[in-house]
C-alpha cells in the first residue's frame, strides 16, 4: 500500500509547485512509500506535439462542418475566425511541423545566448497551445490559464462548472490525456491518491483525473492545496464533490491532514480523530478541528517520481525552505503573523540538503520559498557557503533591515545571492505603519542602492488600495517605484485583500471596516470593503502605467525564479533587454528558418 501524489493541469510550466514534494517528505519520514506526479508538465510535453496541433486543426474544421448539426453557431464563428487567422501566418504548416524542436530550444541551455529566438519560440509555444484549444471552445489552455473564456473569472470561482465536462470529450482538454496517463502511474486497489490543487484553473484537470481513477481502481481519494481554504465555504455544502468525486478534503495545514489520513488509511486513527479534513458520512458533511500550529520544522522535500527535464526552463532552479512562519511575523495584514510558527532549521541541515540535491540533479539554483530569511540565518548561511567554496546562486525574500549593509550584502552577493525579492508593500511611511511593517522608507533605499551597486536584483512587492489609503499615499509609492527605477528591476503589485487569520481581520473596527461585512466570509477585496471611486481612476491609470514598464514586464514574463539563472548570465544594466523581447511577442514571427538563423 502506497500513497501516489498527483498535480493536475494547469499550472505554472516552469518549475515545480512544492506541495507535493513537501507531503511526500512528511509521508517518507514516517517511511511510507509515496510517489508524486507533476501531470501539469507532463501534460504540456505531451501535447506540445505538432501531431496534436495537426489533430486539434482537423477536429476544428469539422465542427465548422458541423455535420451532425452538434454544434453552435457561435463556437463555429469563433473556430472559423480563428482557423483563418492562423493560416494567414507566414510558414504556419512548416511551424507547426517544427513544435517539437521549439520545446527543446525553450529547454535548451547555450538558448541563453540567443534571447531573440527564445522569446520567438515562446511566442511559437503560446500560438500552438491557442490551436490546441480551438475545438473546446469555449474552454481555453494557455501557459498561463485554463478557464472557459464565456464566463467571468468569479462565475468560474463556482468550480461546478467544471463538474459538468469532466467526461465530455468535446469541452475536456484533459480527458484523452488522462485516459492514457493514469493507467502508467503504477497505482494499486489500496492506495490513497492525494490531489493538490491550487487555483480554479486545475479543476478540471483534478476532476477528470480522479473520474478516470475512479472507474479503474478501488482507491481512497483525498483533495489538498489551497485551492480547498480559498473555497471553503462552497465545499462544506457541496454533497457532489464527495459522492462523485473525492473522499476526503485537506485544509489547512496539508502536512498535519495527511499524516494523520495516512495513519487513518492503516487503521491507525479514527477519521473523526484526523485532523484538518472535511469528509462525507450518513449524508452528512463533517469537518474535523483545525489544527494550524506545527510542531515541527520544516523537512526537506521529497521529488521522488519528479523529471526536471520536463519543466520548460533552460536551467533547473529547486525551492529551499527554512522554516515556516517569519521570524518577523507583525505585520497587520498577513496571516504569517498568527498561525505559522518560526522554527528555523539550522544552516547546516540546509546546506546539507542544497548539497544533496546538487549531487543528485546536478543543480546550482536554488529559491528559498520561506517569507523572510532573518539576517542571523542568511549570514551564518553565506559564510559557510563561502568557506565550502559552493557554486550557487539563489534568490530570497528578505526585510529592509538596517543590519543588510554594504559589507553583509556583498558577503551575501559572494555566496550566490543574485536576486533579492523585498516587501516594502508601501511608499507611505503612514501606510507602513498601520500595517506594523518595521521598515523605514530611508534603510529600504540605502539598500536598493547598494544591492544593486553590488549586482544584486532587487524585486519589491506592492499593495494598494489599503483601507485609509490616500490618494497622497498611493502617489508616494508610484513616486518611489518611479524615482528608483534603476535600483528596484522588477516589481509586482496587487491590490489590498482582507483574509482570514490576519490582525485586521480580527480586528476590524480599528481600521474602520464594519464587522458585518466579514460575516460568513473567508476573505474581502478592497471593493467590498471601501469606496474606491473617489481615486479609482487615477489608480486605474497609473497601474496600467505601472504594467507597461520594463519592471513589470520583467516580473510577469519571467517572475522570480525564472529570471535567476538569466540574470547570472547577463549583466544588470542589460536586463532591460528581456522585456524588449516581450514586446516581440506582438509581432509573432512564426518562421523556424528564421529562428534558426539567430541560433
Ligand atoms: S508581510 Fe512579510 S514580513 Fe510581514 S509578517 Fe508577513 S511574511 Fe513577515
Amino acid at each position: 500500500m502506497k500513497s501516489v501524489f498527483i498535480f493536475p493541469p494547469q499550472w505554472d510550466i516552469h518549475s515545480p509547485s512544492t506541495g507535493i514534494p513537501t507531503l511526500m517528505g512528511v509521508l517518507s519520514e514516517m517511511g511510507v512509500e509515496c510517489i508524486g506526479y507533476d501531470l501539469n508538465i507532463d501534460f504540456f510535453n505531451y501535447i506540445l506535439k505538432s501531431k496534436y496541433v495537426i489533430e486539434a486543426i482537423e477536429k476544428s474544421k469539422k465542427i465548422i462542418e458541423n455535420a451532425d448539426n452538434k454544434y453552435t453557431q457561435e463556437k463555429i464563428n469563433y473556430i472559423k475566425k480563428n482557423l483563418d487567422k492562423f493560416h494567414k501566418y507566414k510558414n504556419i504548416e512548416h511551424s507547426i511541423n517544427q513544435i517539437d524542436n521549439i520545446s527543446n530550444l525553450i529547454k535548451d541551455k547555450n538558448s541563453f545566448n540567443n534571447y531573440k529566438a527564445k522569446a520567438i519560440s515562446q511566442v511559437f509555444f503560446n500560438t500552438a497551445l491557442d490551436i490546441l484549444s480551438l475545438p473546446y471552445y469555449p474552454y481555453k489552455l494557455s501557459a498561463n490559464s485554463f478557464c472557459n473564456i464565456k464566463i467571468s473569472q468569479k462565475a468560474q470561482d463556482d468550480y461546478s462548472c467544471f463538474k459538468g465536462i469532466s467526461e465530455d470529450k468535446d469541452l475536456n482538454i484533459f480527458l484523452e490525456y488522462m485516459k492514457y496517463k493514469i493507467p502508467n502511474l503504477g497505482i494499486k486497489d489500496g492506495d490513497l491518491i492525494c490531489i493538490s490543487i491550487n487555483s480554479t484553473d486545475q479543476i478540471l484537470g483534478a476532476l477528470t483525473a480522479i473520474k478516470v481513477i475512479r472507474k479503474m481502481y478501488d482507491v481512497k481519494i483525498a483533495i489538498g492545496g489551497s485551492w480547498i481554504d480559498y473555497e471553503l465555504l462552497s465545499i462544506l455544502k457541496d454533497k457532489e464533490l464527495f459522492t462523485q468525486y473525492t473522499d476526503y478534503c485537506m485544509t489547512g495545514l496539508g502536512e498535519i491532514a495527511v499524516k494523520e489520513l495516512w495513519e487513518h488509511h492503516t487503521g491507525q486513527r479514527e477519521l473523526k480523530n484526523v485532523s484538518n479534513i472535511i469528509y462525507f458520512e450518513n449524508d452528512n458533511i463533517y469537518q474535523t478541528k483545525n489544527v494550524n500550529k506545527l510542531n515541527k520544522k520544516v523537512g526537506k522535500y521529497n521529488y521522488n517520481g519528479y523529471d526536471f527535464s520536463q519543466y520548460f526552463m533552460n536551467e533547473t532552479v529547486l525551492p529551499i525552505k527554512v522554516s515556516y512562519g517569519c521570524y518577523w511575523g507583525k505585520c497587520k495584514f498577513c496571516d504569517y503573523n498568527s498561525n505559522k510558527i518560526y522554527d528555523p532549521r539550522s544552516v547546516d541541515d540546509v546546506i546539507q540538503e542544497i548539497e544533496e540535491l546538487m549531487k543528485k540533479y546536478n543543480v546550482k539554483y536554488f529559491y528559498f520559498q520561506d517569507a523572510a530569511l532573518s539576517p542571523k540565518f542568511i549570514e551564518e548561511f553565506a559564510d559557510k557557503i563561502i568557506s565550502k567554496k559552493l557554486n550557487i546562486r539563489y534568490l530570497t525574500n528578505l526585510r529592509f533591515e538596517k543590519v543588510f549593509d554594504k559589507k553583509l550584502l556583498k558577503k551575501l552577493y559572494k555566496s550566490g545571492l543574485r536576486i533579492a525579492q523585498w516587501g516594502l508593500e508601501s511608499g507611505s511611511p503612514k501606510i507602513l505603519e498601520k500595517y506594523n511593517k518595521g521598515i523605514d522608507i530611508q534603510t529600504a533605499v540605502k539598500i536598493l542602492k547598494d544591492a544593486y551597486s553590488i549586482g544584486i536584483f532587487n524585486h519589491t512587492y506592492l499593495i494598494f488600495n489599503f483601507p485609509g489609503e490616500t490618494m497622497e499615499d498611493f502617489m508616494m509609492t508610484i513616486d518611489f517605484i518611479n524615482k528608483y527605477k534603476r535600483e528596484v528591476k522588477s516589481f509586482a503589485f496587487h491590490s489590498f485583500w482582507l483574509i482570514k487569520n490576519t490582525y485586521i481581520f480580527d480586528h476590524p473596527e480599528e481600521f474602520s471596516i464594519d464587522p458585518e461585512l466579514l460575516k460568513d466570509k473567508d476573505f474581502l477585496s478592497y471593493s467590498d470593503i471601501c469606496d474606491q471611486t473617489e481615486k479609482e481612476k487615477i489608480v486605474i491609470a497609473e497601474k496600467e502605467k505601472l504594467n507597461k514598464s520594463p519592471q513589470a514586464a520583467i516580473y510577469r514574463s519571467l517572475g522570480g525564479c525564472l529570471t535567476l539563472p538569466m540574470i547570472d548570465k547577463i549583466p544588470l544594466k542589460y536586463i532591460n533587454i528581456i522585456y524588449n523581447y516581450e514586446k516581440i511577442k506582438n509581432k509573432l514571427i512564426l518562421s523556424l528558418k528564421k529562428l534558426n538563423k539567430h541560433k
